[in-house]
């Protein structure tokens, strides 16, 4: 089936965006940017809790994809699944399809995926803390075999080349995140999962944070799908977003569009009517009493 005329302009978009550096098709580059297609995904927790309920996105090549949603929602979940890394939490994908680049990935196992392009960064910063920064690095080039990428790791995230002998589990939180980027980028992957990245983090790492999302994807040329709480800054750096409830989309559209949207604002911006700020509970309150579904 080919794409819909706007399928193909946004997807031309997003190669210019990326620096047309590793477009599709484009015969110089070593590896081509990543698409993922998720339809209509089921998921099953310990073969009776239904955690995903047909749930569909769309992540164009060379775009950053913000996933919006409350707690509980299913976004990490979503991730796992198209990680294929469900299986170690008595997960199982049972109904619906995740494509990479057209092709099913459903039912490969992870390390396959991650030799096809696909790296997750998990949310709380997982790195090995009795391994020194660059032994954490050298562990995340593993699946690439004996390929020594982290002197590019290095160049993007000069933090971690004066960090390298340091034991991970004495970083600060900003670095240790920073380290797990950085291993994740060690398999040279074309699209990154990124589960909430900024948690926790005091707000000047926060801006930091967000400011490798977005030289990942315009320096690098990676494609993002992106879950975060903090989705004023997720929807600032993404070009699209999904928000997902209970286990489905709900709404969807350009990232701009989203932030403006007035049920975002009061559900995730923490924004009122004439845009001011609620307190916190208030919004509790109300995301209680209204749902999409
Ligand atoms: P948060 O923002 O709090 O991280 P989330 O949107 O990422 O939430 P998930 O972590 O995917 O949501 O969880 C979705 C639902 O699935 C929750 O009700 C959770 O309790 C349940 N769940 C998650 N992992 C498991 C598991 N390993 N076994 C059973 N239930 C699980």
């Amino acid at each position: 089936m080919s794409p819909t005329p706007e399928k193909a302009a946004r997807a031309d978009a997003a190669r210019a965006h990326a620096g047309g550096r590793a477009a599709a098709g484009d015969p110089g580059s070593a590896r081509a940017v990543a698409a993922l297609t998720v339809e209509n995904l089921e998921v099953i927790y310990d073969q009776v809790i239904l955690v995903l309920r047909g749930l569909s996105l769309e992540v164009p090549a060379g775009e950053i994809v913000a996933l919006l949603g409350s707690n509980g929602a299913g976004k990490s979940t979503t991730l796992k699944a198209i990680a294929g890394l469900l299986p170690t939490e008595h997960g199982e994908i049972t109904d619906g399809s995740v494509r990479l680049d057209g092709q099913d990935i459903t039912r490969m196992d992870a390390a396959a995926r991650v030799r096809r392009g696909l790296a997750l960064v998990m949310e709380g910063r997982r790195v090995f803390v009795h391994l020194t920064v660059h032994e954490n690095l050298v562990a995340g080039g593993y699946t690439r075999g004996a390929r020594a990428g982290y002197e590019r790791v290095y160049e993007f995230l000069p933090v971690l080349a004066g960090l390298r002998s340091r034991v991970a589990g004495y970083l600060s939180g900003g670095e240790q995140q920073m380290l797990a980027i950085g291993r994740a980028l060690m398999s040279d992957p074309r699209l990154l999962l990124l589960d909430e990245p900024s948690l926790g983090l005091a707000p000047r790492l926060v801006d930091e944070v967000f400011g490798v999302i977005q030289r990942l994807n315009t320096e690098l040329g990676l494609t993002a799908l992106l879950v975060e709480q903090n989705a004023r800054r997720a929807l600032a750096v993404a070009h699209r977003g999904y928000v997902m409830e209970a286990g489905r989309i709900v709404l969807e559209g350009a990232a701009a569009d989203l932030a403006d949207n007035p049920d975002v604002k009061e559900f995730y911006l923490g924004l009122g009517d004439a845009g001011a700020r609620r307190r916190y509970r208030d919004v509790k309150h109300y995301k209680r009493r209204k749902r999409w579904l």
